[in-house]
């Protein structure tokens, strides 16, 4: 394969002012040079791949799915949002979960793993929801997904407890599924994930956070938390539970105990947008002197969609505080590790959306008002490298030259076009006008190119 007039773009590559020939054998590269097609051929942009750090494997298009219900595939119809509320998006994903079957599970899994492959998403980690009502089946499917689509992803299957572990009729039922999952499933499983805010107690939050970190040392698995999604302010019995989090890896000694390639990553924690400066300094240098491999991930789609309702209270019904962790203030302003993700697609938590990381992180210009170039790299870094860090799984994606030798399988590449073609008018030939041209993250971010522009390296 011939890529001519090729830019390259990364961590460490950002301004792409090279322009290079490259050929490429089975994946490596043959020979590079300066290009001579400059003038001649539209460029391509080379750059490190997508990943979503978190996304729901098992519920996506649930609203959204289009193939009519029958002995395989459930009627999700009664389903749709009515008040669009967050208990009743519980409620009824619970509902759902009773109707999963094997086929149902498996086709929309593979939609949003196909979808993803082609936005130029290479690695993931697949929340797969595990309770007393779906048994081992969305695991089971997980683990067929992943193994069957394992040439074009590195998938992350998390074991995840949307529901109590501690608090209900079911909670211990709901622990003793996760537990004899994760011992039949161990080399299938890559992380733990837990909801404490979903207990009936900050005491039942606690204890589902406490036996969440035995638990993933005891497997050698990263743990992953839903964690403080309200916009409650704190007081001094409402803390964030990001605080206990922290703690109790310190008491359980994390650092000392667990593999020092696993991590820990907080998801939503949208509590967090309500501290003072002061205690969000605390937090920061807290977490940094701890030496805890912890990563926020913002999940701004959903979050915009669920928090910070109006509520009749106020007589300002019009406004809306919405929160969602401000991410790009995290990495820059507090120096912590920080990244976002898609979560949800097509159900009740998410309605709207695609799983395209590229789209998510053009919102994110307007929702974290991060309008300079500087910004627009760092929002590619939040679905690519600092995603890949977030979840752990080993990428290049620090490439500052390309050399003869080097593998750029797993790379995302744009192939800009030449022209926009149109049907002609009433003389007959075809509009033809020059195409816009990607060439920097400022281009792909602001105004993320076609699916069709966009392949990965084989
Ligand atoms: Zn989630």
């Amino acid at each position: 394969m011939k890529l001519n007039n090729v830019i390259l773009l990364s961590e460490n590559s950002a301004l792409g002012t090279n322009r290079l020939d490259i050929d490429i054998e089975d994946g490596k590269v043959r020979r590079v040079r300066a290009s001579e097609h400059v003038a001649s051929e539209p460029p391509k942009v080379l750059l490190p791949a997508l990943c979503h750090p978190h996304i729901h494997l098992d519920k996506p298009f649930i609203l959204t799915c289009s193939n009519p219900p029958s002995e395989n595939y459930p009627d999700y119809s009664d389903l749709l949002p009515e008040t669009g509320s967050f208990e009743e998006a519980l409620l009824n994903t619970s509902k759902a979960k009773e109707r999963y079957s094997e086929e149902d599970l498996y086709l929309r899994g593979s939609q949003l793993l196909a979808e993803s492959y082609k936005y130029g998403v290479t690695s993931l980690r697949a929340f797969v929801e595990v309770d007393h009502v779906t048994g081992a089946l969305p695991l089971i499917t997980a683990i067929r997904l992943k193994s069957e689509f394992s040439h074009l992803l590195e998938i992350q299957i998390c074991v995840f407890a949307q529901d109590p572990l501690f608090s209900g009729t079911y909670g211990e039922a709901n622990r003793s599924v996760v537990t004899s999952l994760l011992k039949d499933h161990a080399r299938s499983v890559q992380a733990l994930g837990t909801t404490p805010y979903v207990e009936e107690s900050r005491e039942k939050s606690l204890q589902n956070i406490e036996w969440a970190i035995k638990t993933a040392v005891r497997y050698g698995l990263h743990l992953d938390f839903h964690l403080d999604y309200n916009l409650s302010q704190p007081s001094p019995s409402n803390q964030p539970l990001t605080f206990s989090v922290i703690e109790l890896l310190q008491k359980q000694d994390w650092l000392g105990l667990a593999d020092k390639s696993k991590t820990v990553v907080l998801g939503h924690c949208t509590q967090l947008t309500t501290l003072s400066n002061s205690d969000l300094e605390r937090l920061a240098r807290t977490i940094i002197e701890s030496r805890l491999p912890i990563h926020f991930v913002g999940l701004p789609t959903s979050d915009m969609f669920m928090m910070g309702r109006s509520t009749s209270a106020t007589n300002t019904p019009q406004a809306r505080l919405r929160g969602t962790l401000q991410v790009p203030s995290l990495i820059k302003d507090l120096g912590m590790s920080a990244c976002i993700s898609v979560n949800n697609v097509g159900n009740a938590f998410t309605p709207f959306g695609t799983s395209d990381p590229l789209q998510l992180a053009s919102w994110g210009v307007g929702v974290y008002q991060a309008g300079t170039i500087s910004d627009a790299m760092m929002l590619y870094g939040c679905v690519s490298w600092l995603a890949k860090k977030a979840i752990g799984v080993e990428q290049e994606t620090g490439y500052r030259a390309i050399v003869e030798g080097q593998s750029l399988q797993g790379m995302l590449l744009i192939s800009n076009k030449e022209h926009t073609r149109l049907p002609g008018g009433a003389n007959g030939s075809e509009l033809k006008i020059p195409a816009r041209q990607w060439t920097s993250f400022k281009d792909i971010v602001w105004d993320p190119p076609d699916v069709e522009l966009r392949s990965i390296i084989i």
